[in-house]
């Protein structure tokens, strides 16, 4: 028996290699000849892997997730649309993947992008709290959190020395857990609510947690927000505690900003 050589190599192979030698070649011209000119380039090639990895993520999607269509999921796509309303987003592709994780996150670096749901979420939350988690991923969306975040977050990878490489992670996580903020305030904006924003966010960090282990863990948290060990540990996350994140959105629920949306 002759194995079809072609048909036996993964489809991700070929273009896994391509853009990791690219992205070596450009590791190893910015290593050998550190000017500015180079620059533009790096950035074009990390660009050029970012958007063939996009397309084959979404290629994977197509092949193993539930589109969300009228047809297929009237009530979450009767959700997705009662939030772009609200926001004005723009039409995006939402997929609801199977899995026993509350998960949720959105990619693409062209029109329409992504949103990807965890069919979990379906499970453990209501209308209004799914209001938040998907009005949070439109809020990436409309705030150009999705491209810029490809772009950027690629950025992370270029060789610089020790120090400003480390300055450069730092940055980019601060910047990442700003962008989580927003997007909170959009799901905010899209659920109305702020107990159900509230709630959706502990359902998050309580997945798999009985309610007097989370309840002992989020009185843990409350507890040594301060201290130095969580301040360090924050600032290399990529996201904010969720203590903060409760605490940004009551603020924001106050702020005359909202009111005036909510009214
Ligand atoms: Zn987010």
């Amino acid at each position: 028996m002759r194995a079809n050589l072609s048909a036996l190599r993964y489809p991700g192979e070929r273009s896994t290699l391509v853009g990791t030698l690219l992205l070596v070649g450009v590791i190893l011209l910015i290593s050998a000849a550190p000017t500015l000119l180079l620059l533009p380039l790096a950035v074009g090639l990390t660009l050029a892997f970012s958007y063939s990895r996009t397309r084959e993520h979404h290629q994977q999607l197509l092949r193993n997730a539930l589109a969300v269509t009228p047809a297929s999921a009237a009530g979450v796509d009767a959700l997705v649309q009662d939030c772009r309303g609200r926001l004005g987003a723009e039409a995006v592709q939402v997929f609801a993947v199977r899995s026993r994780q509350l998960n949720a996150y959105t990619f693409g670096l062209q029109a329409p992008r992504v949103v990807v749901l965890y069919s979990a979420l379906f499970e453990r939350m209501d209308a209004d709290e799914l209001r938040f988690i998907i009005g949070h991923e439109l809020g990436h969306v409309v705030l150009g959190h999705t491209w810029l975040n490809t772009l950027v977050g690629g950025m992370a990878g270029l060789p610089t020395s020790f120090g400003g490489a480390v300055l450069l992670t730092l940055a980019l996580r601060g910047w990442s857990r700003a962008c989580e903020y927003s997007a909170d305030r959009a799901g905010l904006a899209a659920c109305g609510s702020l107990n159900k924003a509230t709630s959706a966010l502990v359902k998050l960090v309580s997945a798999g947690r009985s309610p007097q282990e989370l309840e002992r863990a989020l009185r843990a948290v409350e507890a040594e927000d301060d201290s130095l060990l969580n301040v360090l540990a924050e600032s290399l996350s990529t996201h904010p505690m969720i203590v903060r994140r409760i605490e940004q959105m009551r603020r924001f629920a106050a702020s005359p900003e909202f009111q005036r949306m909510a009214g």
